[in-house]
C-alpha cells in the first residue's frame, strides 16, 4: 500500500470517541456501564427547534448555499452575539460552519505558518494540540492547575509570549476542568496583548451559556481586542444540538472571508434546513436551554459533593460547562491507569486527564451530562471501587 502524509504523524485525536467504543464493548459483553466520558447534553433538542428543521425541508430549503451561511441565520447570531456579548458585530463577521469545531480547524489554518508559536491551556480540548502540531507550529502550553482554580496564570503567559507567537487559545468556560476565567483576567491578559500587536486570541466560547454563578465573560469586550479575536461559539451544548452539527465563529470581517473560502474549498456551506433551526433556535423561546442550565447546576453540586466524600479524590466546584476533574493524586497511582480500571472492574467510564493533555495527569474528568440516578450509581461504584484500589 502507498504511504501516507508525514503531516498524518502529528494529527491527534479525541479520546473521548475510544473510551465510548471500549465501554460499548463491554456492553455487548453483557456489562452494566454509566457513562461519564462523552460532552454532550443527554437531553432531547427542544421541539421547537426540530419543527423548525422538518418545516426548512418542507419549504425547501434542500440546496447549497453561501460558505459563510445563510443570511438568516448570519443576522441571528450577528444579533445575539451583539446582545450577549455587548459588541459591535454584524453578519458580515460571521462564519457558520458544521459544528463549531471548524472554526478552530479553519481558524488556524488562516493564522499559523509552520514554526509560529501558538499558546493554548494544557490539560485543554485536545484539538487544539493537535491541529498546532498539524500545521508544524509549535504549541506552547499553558498549564491549567487546581490550585489556581483552573484559571490562567498571568505571568506565565508573560513569560511564554513572545516574537514568534501568532496565537492565543483561550477557553472559558473549559473543557476539561469547567473552570471559568474572571472578566478581572480577561481584562489583564487584554493589557499584556497590547505589547504583541502580532498575536490572534481564538476565544472558545462554546460553553457561553453554561455559567452557574455571575456572567459569562468574553475578551472581546476589552479594548483592541474586536479587531484581533475569533470567538468560537455554536448550537450543541446550549441547545442539546452535537449531532445536528451546527456551530459559528464571529471575527473581523478580512480573517471571515479567508475562513469561509476554507469553507468553500472543504465543505461548500452547511446543511440549508439545518441552519433554518438554528434561527429559531436562536430567536425562538429560551427556556429549555435554561431549564437544561439548572438541571446540570443540580447535578454539579450533587456530584461535586458525593466525590469529595470519596477518601483519594479532591474535587473543586467548577463555575461553568458540565464537567468535573477532581484531582485523584491521593491514589497515587497514572491516571490513565485509573480509569482504565475505573471502567473495567468498576463499570465506570470516566477520561483520564491526560486525554487533554500531559498536565492533565493526576486527574480524571467526569461528564454530569446524566441523570442523578446514574450520578448516583457512579459515585456508589466509586466509593466501592476507590478503597478496594488504594488497598491494592
Ligand atoms: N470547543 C470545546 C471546548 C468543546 O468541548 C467542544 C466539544 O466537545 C467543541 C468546541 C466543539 O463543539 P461542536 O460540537 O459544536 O463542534
Amino acid at each position: 500500500m502507498p504511504g501516507f502524509a508525514r503531516s498524518m504523524g502529528r494529527l491527534g485525536t479525541e479520546t473521548a470517541f475510544e473510551v465510548l467504543a471500549r465501554a460499548k464493548e463491554l456492553e455487548r459483553q453483557g456489562r452494566d456501564i454509566v457513562h461519564l466520558e462523552i460532552g454532550e447534553p443527554d437531553f432531547d433538542t427542544p421541539a421547537n427547534i426540530i419543527e423548525a428543521a422538518k418545516r426548512a425541508l418542507d419549504e425547501g430549503y434542500t440546496h447549497y448555499g453561501p460558505s459563510a451561511g445563510l443570511p438568516q441565520l448570519r443576522e441571528a447570531v450577528a444579533a445575539h452575539i451583539a446582545a450577549d456579548r455587548n459588541i459591535p458585530v454584524t453578519a458580515a463577521n460571521v462564519v457558520v460552519t458544521p459544528g463549531g469545531k471548524p472554526i478552530m480547524f479553519y481558524g488556524m489554518l488562516a493564522i499559523l505558518d509552520p514554526g509560529d508559536e501558538a499558546l493554548y491551556p494544557n490539560p485543554g480540548f485536545p484539538i487544539y494540540e493537535s491541529v498546532i502540531n498539524y500545521l508544524g507550529a509549535v504549541p506552547v502550553p499553558l498549564v491549567m492547575r487546581q490550585e489556581n482554580e483552573f484559571r490562567l496564570d498571568l505571568n506565565e503567559i508573560k513569560d511564554k509570549l513572545s516574537d514568534k507567537t501568532r496565537l492565543l487559545i483561550l477557553n472559558s468556560p473549559q473543557n476539561p476542568t469547567g473552570g471559568v476565567l474572571p472578566a478581572e483576567d480577561l481584562k489583564a491578559i487584554a493589557e499584556i496583548l497590547t505589547d504583541y500587536p502580532k498575536v490572534w486570541v481564538l476565544a472558545d466560547e462554546i460553553y457561553s451559556k453554561l455559567v452557574y454563578d455571575g456572567e459569562h465573560a468574553s475578551i472581546t469586550a476589552y479594548e483592541g481586542m474586536l479587531e484581533r479575536t475569533v470567538i468560537l461559539d455554536g448550537f450543541s451544548k446550549t441547545y442539546a444540538m452535537t449531532g445536528w452539527r451546527l456551530g459559528y465563529g464571529v471575527m473581523p470581517v478580512s480573517l471571515a472571508e479567508h475562513v469561509a473560502r476554507l469553507e468553500t474549498n472543504c465543505n461548500s456551506c452547511p446543511p440549508a434546513m439545518i441552519q433554518m433551526a438554528g434561527v429559531e433556535a436562536l430567536t425562538g423561546p429560551q427556556d429549555e436551554p435554561a431549564r437544561m442550565r439548572e438541571a446540570f447546576r443540580e447535578r454539579r453540586d450533587h456530584l461535586v459533593r458525593g466525590l469529595n466524600a470519596i477518601e483519594g479524590i479532591d474535587c473543586l466546584l467548577p463555575g461553568g460547562a458540565f464537567y468535573v476533574f477532581p484531582s485523584i493524586r491521593g491514589l497515587g497511582m497514572p491516571a490513565r491507569e485509573v480509569a482504565t480500571r475505573l471502567l473495567d472492574e468498576g463499570g465506570v467510564a470516566a477520561l483520564s486527564g491526560t486525554a487533554f493533555g500531559v498536565h492533565g495527569d493526576g486527574h480524571l474528568r467526569f461528564s454530569y451530562a446524566n441523570s442523578i440516578e446514574n450520578l448516583d450509581k457512579a459515585l456508589e461504584r466509586l466509593a466501592e471501587f476507590v478503597p478496594a484500589l488504594i488497598r491494592g
